[in-house]
């Protein structure tokens, strides 16, 4: 795909997100490889409704800006994934309501955040990892982020919000969207407590539908 297309796309799925409340006033950030190596990113303090293809961040993977505007400080965390996971063509990282809403929660358990309620969790996601609460934008949210990158495309920043990756920037966004909701079914539970699928039942989709 040509990185003009590419363009397209990143504008057009911060959108969509914008759209449906994943995304509000500047909060959050997505980027994506582009053929030549370098990543492309959303700006510092940009809007996901309303980017401009031509003026998205393009930086190499040591963070220097190559053209566009000034990067968000958070690309930090994007190229410590890009480092980790060669297979990794995009990342979303979001402040959307549920999943930061978890994200604050007391009794987080920082290995997994999320139960394995339904089998697209598990086939996409798998585990949601925590990191400890880190100012936005400090370098060391990137070494933490960068630790756990090789071993799950998704994270989540304690009282902050997720950061997900995927094979593109499609997936990124699907990864997303059923993390998301995932959270929300979640909290919908925890007030009744829940049925979760058995290590039998995980064991059987990461071996036949894992699209981690
Ligand atoms: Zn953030």
């Amino acid at each position: 795909m040509s990185e003009s297309q590419l363009r397209q796309d990143l504008v057009r799925y911060a959108r969509s997100m914008y759209q449906r409340g994943y995304s509000s006033g500047g909060a959050g950030n997505i980027s994506l490889k582009l053929p030549d190596g370098n990543v492309l990113a959303t700006p510092t303090n940009s809007s996901f409704g309303d980017l401009d293809a031509d003026t998205l961040s393009k930086v190499t993977m040591e963070g220097e800006l190559l053209s566009g505007q000034k990067a968000s400080k958070e690309i930090l965390m994007h190229l410590a994934i890009y480092r980790q996971r060669p297979q990794c063509g995009g990342i979303v990282h979001l402040h959307s309501p549920w999943l930061t809403a978890l994200s604050c929660l007391p009794d987080l358990d920082y290995a997994n955040a999320l139960p394995p309620i339904t089998p697209y969790y598990v086939m996409r996601v798998g585990k949601l990892p925590v990191i400890r609460y880190i100012r936005p934008g400090s370098p060391v949210i990137a070494q933490e982020v960068e630790k756990l990158a090789a071993e799950h495309n998704s994270m989540l920043l304690a009282n902050h919000g997720p950061i997900i990756s995927g094979k593109d920037i499609r997936e990124a966004v699907f990864n997303a969207e059923e993390l998301e909701e995932t959270a929300r079914l979640y909290f919908m539970l925890k007030p009744f407590g829940m049925n979760t699928l058995t290590p039998e039942n995980v064991d059987e989709l990461n071996t036949l539908f894992n699209m981690k």
